[in-house]
């Protein structure tokens, strides 16, 4: 067994070689092999590590160097000041750190209390260095290490929006301009399809493509591509003394920004003055929405502080000033550890491998568990015990683990396979044919019947208002409960005498449980948890078929007159069937007609008429797709007028959609839509749609 600091000693020493063979493959061969987000979460272990035990910084440690060294193909340039990288924060609170530390060391420097901060866009490209003397640009340079960089000048003079001598009528003997070389989107895309025609390897983002660009040793390659440039930084000879028209006193970076664009250079117009973390914080959110629209790609935004005299005062550490930080936006896809696999089981009885593991932030939020969904994924991953795995969150979607990396694996660790018992009830769990899902079939699985309550009491179901996961499991493990039905058998003292629920709760549960009686059928046949038939679905089949007993019917009669269903195939009709051939689905279909708990339209009448929807226009057949916030309505309450009307809500745009709804601030759904032709409406239109206007009554004729 090793002890905890050879432990420490063996990952640094991995973790070293990794993001140094990244490097390599980053900064010289313009090829990575791993995600930045990869990198970035690696390279902070290292730095966490590193930052408890400072014995285990090396020389070689990338945590010591800037970029990559210059590579052998060209010739060298000492940068007149170093090019630093920049510091990363990677959300709010850790800008918030930064914002403390040098508050505290500005302190000591004066007594401002506030102060004014630069927010610019991160642009992602290249940083270059531009010398010109006497106003005519003389050399370029990429950064390099930070001291010496490539020069690259007879590239960079095609790059158009890079003046060739400034717009200064008394120019200083020597000015130097540092900025962002980068590839605008449609342009990376054509030279990807390009080198995807010729059987070259792709370029992995538009930063690579620029870095590669940068570094062709024939310029007129370079000149084809279309490269831009956003300038960020200008220094110059103190000696000089400008002409009175040439510029105002430079004071600091929001000065600076004025400046470059005066001599001639292109400056990113979106940057902003702020004077509060408040401020800043709009910002960064602003353009983590908006950035999606932007023609070139920016992985966040970089905070300066705009003082030049504070900037001085601050300066810099090895690697980067202490007066500026990158906020990046949040990765939708980062490393972390395995702590140990779980076998968790669904309501349907299908087993899914869930990897726990060290809680990471992802696309804005912590997670500590991903699914892998089935034992065939469990196997194509080869997961081992304790890997290093790569986990993604994109949007909305749940976590999961997209692969693991067995270049940090622990020494002899053992491959995790799919369990062959249920880890509930130790049932022998079967493999359905053709099928990759595995399943406990045991009917009676205390497992299985706390998932069919879960989903029973969810929101979207009966929505029993302060039944939560602890009740259901004590309810379950107490053997109270064996069935649905076994819910509404429930009293107020059955359950204050539960650990830690009061008399007061009890009532309140009760009630609610017995409210829920009163919901619509559709609810009811959601809640029963049919597989594939989810909240639309049973919408739709509920308005056809007008109670359980119809439904039991027509799957076993008439299985087609349920897939005349908009919406409803061959399997969906097969799973209800199924679900009616279950003796257990009988059972509990028989028990709530003896408690008197209806599975039928009968509770629904009133819904109709309480919402004044009698009028409302038929939308049978129609989908319709939504996007951004609506003024009068939520997202939920729009579905639900929809559905009741007979349309379709559905996720994700294509050819057939009917309508798009978009409100404020509409998502990337909005182009989609006007890409594809798609008819869009606004709310109102909706309304009118919905109340017999026929203007809008034409969708796509597609
Ligand atoms: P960085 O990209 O995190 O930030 C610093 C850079 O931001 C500056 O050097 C500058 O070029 C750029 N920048 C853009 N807009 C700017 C603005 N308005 N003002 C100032 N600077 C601006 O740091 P880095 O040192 O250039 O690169 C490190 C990053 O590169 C890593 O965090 C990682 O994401 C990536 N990387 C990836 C791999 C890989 O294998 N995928 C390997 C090495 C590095």
């Amino acid at each position: 067994m090793k002890s905890n600091s050879e432990a420490y000693f063996d990952r640094a020493k991995e973790l070293r070689q990794v993001l140094n063979k990244a490097n390599h493959a980053y900064y010289v061969l313009d090829a990575p092999f791993i995600k930045d987000a990869l990198y970035d979460s690696l390279y902070r272990e290292l730095i966490e590590l590193e930052n408890k035990h400072p014995e285990l910084i090396t020389l070689d440690s990338p945590s010591q160097r800037i970029g990559g060294s210059p590579s052998k193909g060209f010739q060298t340039i000492s940068h007149r000041i170093p090019l630093f990288s920049l510091d990363n924060a990677f959300n709010l609170d850790e800008l918030n750190v930064w914002n403390n530390k040098i508050s505290k060391l500005i302190s000591q420097y004066s007594d401002q209390k506030s102060i004014e901060f630069v927010s610019e866009l991160k642009i992602d490209g290249n940083a270059i260095a531009l010398s010109y003397e006497n106003g005519i640009l003389t050399k370029g340079a990429t950064r390099g290490d930070g001291e010496n960089g490539e020069d690259i000048t007879n590239n960079i003079r095609t790059i158009s929006s890079i003046p060739l001598a400034l717009k200064l009528q008394n120019p200083p003997k020597w000015l130097e301009v540092r900025g962002e070389a980068f590839i605008p989107n449609n342009i990376f895309q054509k030279i990807n399809i390009s080198r995807k025609e010729k059987g070259e390897e792709l370029f992995a983002n538009p930063r690579n493509a620029c870095a590669g660009t940068l570094r062709q040793l024939d310029p007129k390659i370079v000149a084809k591509r279309n490269l831009d440039f956003f300038a960020y930084t200008i220094h110059f000879d103190e000696n000089w003394i400008p002409e009175e028209n040439d510029f105002k006193n430079i004071q600091g970076q929001w000065d600076s920004l004025q400046l470059l664009k005066n001599i001639g250079f292109k400056v990113n117009n979106n940057c902003k003055k702020n004077n509060s973390l408040e401020e800043i914080n709009k910002y960064y959110i602003y353009w983590e929405k908006e950035r999606q629209f932007l023609p070139y790609a920016t992985d966040g935004v970089v905070i300066k502080v705009d003082e030049l005299k504070m900037q001085q005062f601050l300066g810099n550490t090895k690697k980067s000033p202490r007066w500026a930080i990158a906020l990046k936006y949040p990765a939708e896809e980062t490393t972390t550890k395995l702590k140990q696999m779980v076998f968790q089981v669904g309501r349907t009885g299908a087993i899914t491998p869930v990897a726990e593991f060290e809680p990471v932030l992802l696309a804005g939020t912590s997670v500590n568990r991903a699914t892998l969904h089935n034992g065939k994924r469990l196997l194509e991953l080869n997961i081992h015990e304790k890997d290093t795995i790569v986990v993604r969150k994109a949007g909305e979607i749940i976590p999961e683990v997209i692969r693991v990396m067995p270049e940090l694996r622990v020494k002899k660790s053992k491959p995790i396979r799919m369990t062959n018992y249920c880890p509930e009830c130790e049932s022998v769990l079967i493999k359905e044919n053709n099928s990759v899902i595995t399943k406990c079939n045991n009917n009676k699985c205390p497992a299985i019947l706390k998932g069919i309550l879960r989903h029973w009491v969810s929101k979207n179901a009966m929505d029993i208002d302060g039944f939560g996961d602890k009740l259901i499991l004590m309810l379950v493990d107490k053997k109270m409960v064996h069935s649905i039905a076994d819910l509404y058998k429930l009293n107020i003292n059955h359950l204050s005498n539960l650990n830690r629920l009061g008399m007061k709760s009890a009532n309140k549960l009760v009630k609610a449980i017995q409210e829920s009686k009163h919901k619509p059928w559709h609810k009811k046949l959601y809640g029963l948890g049919i597989l594939h038939v989810g909240e639309s679905n049973a919408k739709a089949i509920a308005k056809v078929f007008g109670n359980i007993e119809e439904l039991r019917k027509a799957s076993n009669v008439s299985p087609e007159s349920i897939m005349q269903i908009y919406g409803i195939g061959q399997e969906i009709a097969d799973s209800i069937k199924t679900w009616f051939s279950n003796e257990e689905n009988c059972i509990l279909i028989k028990e709530l007609e003896e408690i008197k708990f209806s599975l039928s339209t009968d509770e629904d009448e009133s819904l109709t008429t309480n919402n004044n929807l009698s009028n409302i226009s038929n939308l049978d057949g129609l989908s319709f797709v939504l996007t951004g916030t609506f003024a009068s309505y939520s997202r939920k309450e729009i579905q639900n007028i929809i559905e009741m009307a007979g349309g379709k809500v559905i996720s994700t745009i294509s050819k057939k959609t009917s309508y798009l709804i978009y409100g404020e601030k509409p998502g990337s759904k909005f182009k989609k839509a006007q890409a594809l032709e798609i008819k869009m409406l606004t709310e109102i239109e909706l309304e009118a749609l919905l109340f017999n206007n026929h203007k809008y009554n034409q969708p796509n004729s597609k």
